[in-house]
């Protein structure tokens, strides 16, 4: 037969194949860092633990680290004097969450330079961690969200159309630095006396149930805290049979930074069995419940948060999704956030989902981005993973909610002032007949600004800032989508 093409052959010609992988990627792909649990008995506070010691949740909640000496008992000489001294200053001057962390959180620290660690910078923060002249935004606020403000019963918050969150109880088995719920959450600091819940527990939970059966207009409860990790299981399972046997109920989220901050609670037979009973009856009545945890570095992945996931999922839940915060000098590098959603995919069958730029609670102003920073990271995420699975960066804009970061409606990006819109009405504005034209304002770190910026929020606070409503909302951005930010100066470069 002979090769030569009929002149008349309208069919295409041959095409050789030509593509292949490219080695010069911006992210590389398969990943380096390995799925394993680190050797908790490399550090001296733990070097007699037992693997069994170790995978017993009751073991690491007496265990946890609740001030700083048994924070320097667990890592002796890895904790340098100056940096002790640094988290105590800070613990005194700044800090709005205290100390609590799991010994499997601690492990997760790469101890070799602690300093510079990950999860040290936003479950341990030092004073020179923080900035200096602009520690908080002027327009920071304790409960910047205004959760409380539409509590429709004390801790439920009802701020979208369909979904309501639940907030159970204000404690957690870890505390977080960055915690946006700091009003609320943990034990009081030096700088922040907590809210209290007034009215009792059981009647707080009962008063949430009553609201859900006469209002059928929710559809969505989230189940969160403080973290449900810390609610007895008992009366976990009946809170969520509860929901399960209301009409309206058709999706049940369970939130719990403890999956990754001390997973071997969900490993506990008790445990597993009220899951596997929780995750029947959904399935019965044809309700989706999932987990949503929280993990912000990808070293806190490891087999022990992978068995836990795996446990929520065969226990007949829908998924298991990640909401992790953007910190800078934690995760704020494209490359850092890439690696984490990978090693949520890959290992621990854990969706991601969203990255919430930090919120504006006080004292929070070195792990914040500015709004173009993280609509730079939005599209540097894109194309790498899975379509499903590629998180939303998501700016939660006091009085609107949550945001595509892409979704703003005007600009000023010397003044850092950004305004956004809603198309619902709050749980607090049924009357507010301005409520869905309204721009609402959103505000940049002040250092991440120009100098002229720098200098007109100071101007600002010398004359006695007013309060946010007084902020002219920014002229409307010009393209449909504004430019793709350049990342500011002291970004780690991706992987
Ligand atoms: S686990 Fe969640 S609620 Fe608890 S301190 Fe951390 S961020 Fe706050």
């Amino acid at each position: 037969m002979s090769n030569e093409r009929d002149p008349n052959d309208s069919r295409p010609a041959h095409r050789e194949a030509h593509a292949h992988a490219a080695e010069d990627q911006p992210f590389h792909y398969p990943m380096q860092r390995e799925y394993v649990e680190p050797d908790w008995t490399r550090l001296p506070g733990y070097r007699d633990v037992t693997k069994e010691q170790w995978e017993s949740a009751q073991w690491q909640r007496a265990h946890s680290v609740k001030n700083l000496k048994e924070f320097q008992a667990a890592l002796g000489a890895h904790l340098t004097d100056d940096l002790l001294e640094d988290i105590k200053r800070d613990q005194e001057e700044r800090a709005t969450m205290s100390m609590l962390i799991p010994p499997h959180m601690l492990n997760t620290m790469e101890v070799e330079d602690l300093r510079g660690d990950r999860v040290r910078r936003y479950m341990a923060p030092a004073l020179s961690d923080r900035q200096a002249e602009w520690a908080s935004h002027p327009m920071a606020s304790r409960d910047s969200l205004h959760e409380a403000d539409m509590w429709a019963v004390e801790g439920l918050t009802h701020r979208y159309p369909t979904k309501v969150l639940a907030e159970l109880i204000p404690t957690c088995p870890q505390y977080c630095g960055h915690c946006t719920r700091m009003d609320l959450v943990g034990n009081d600091t030096l700088q922040v006396l907590k809210y209290k819940f007034e009215i009792k527990q059981n009647d707080r939970w009962d008063m949430m149930l009553a609201y859900l059966r006469k209002t059928p207009q929710v559809r969505d409860v989230v189940v969160s805290g403080g973290d449900m990790a810390n609610v007895p299981i008992k009366r976990l399972e009946a809170f969520v049979m509860s929901l399960l046997d209301i009409e309206n109920i058709r999706d049940i989220r369970l939130a719990t930074k403890g999956l990754m901050g001390i997973p071997q609670h969900f490993l506990q037979d008790d445990v597993k069995q009220a899951f596997a009973r929780m995750g029947s009856r959904a399935v019965e009545r044809g309700v989706d419940i999932a987990l949503h945890t929280h993990v912000n570095c990808a070293q806190q992945v490891t087999p022990l948060v992978g068995a836990a996931s795996r446990m929520v999922l065969d226990a007949g839940f829908r998924d298991v999704r990640n909401q992790g915060v953007l910190l800078r000098g934690v995760n704020t590098s494209p490359g850092d956030l890439l690696e984490l959603c990978f090693m949520l995919l890959d290992h621990a069958k854990v969706m991601p989902y969203y990255f919430y730029m930090c919120d504006m609670i006080p004292n929070a102003e070195h792990w914040r981005t500015s709004v173009a920073e993280a609509q730079d990271l939005q599209y540097q995420l894109l194309g790498y993973l899975p379509g499903f699975a590629t998180p939303r960066v998501i700016c939660d804009v006091p009085f609107v909610g949550k945001r595509w970061v892409h979704m703003l409606k005007s600009y000023d990006r010397e003044r850092g002032i950004s305004s956004w819109t809603k198309n619902y009405r709050t749980g607090i504005e049924f009357d507010d007949p301005e409520a869905l034209s309204r721009e609402y304002v959103y505000f940049d770190p002040i250092y991440t600004l120009p100098e002229q910026g720098q200098q007109w929020w100071r101007d600002q606070v010398a004359n006695d800032l007013p309060d946010a409503h007084w902020v002219e909302p920014p002229a409307p951005v010009e393209a449909a989508a504004p430019d793709v930010a350049t990342p500011s100066e002291g970004q780690p470069a991706p992987v």
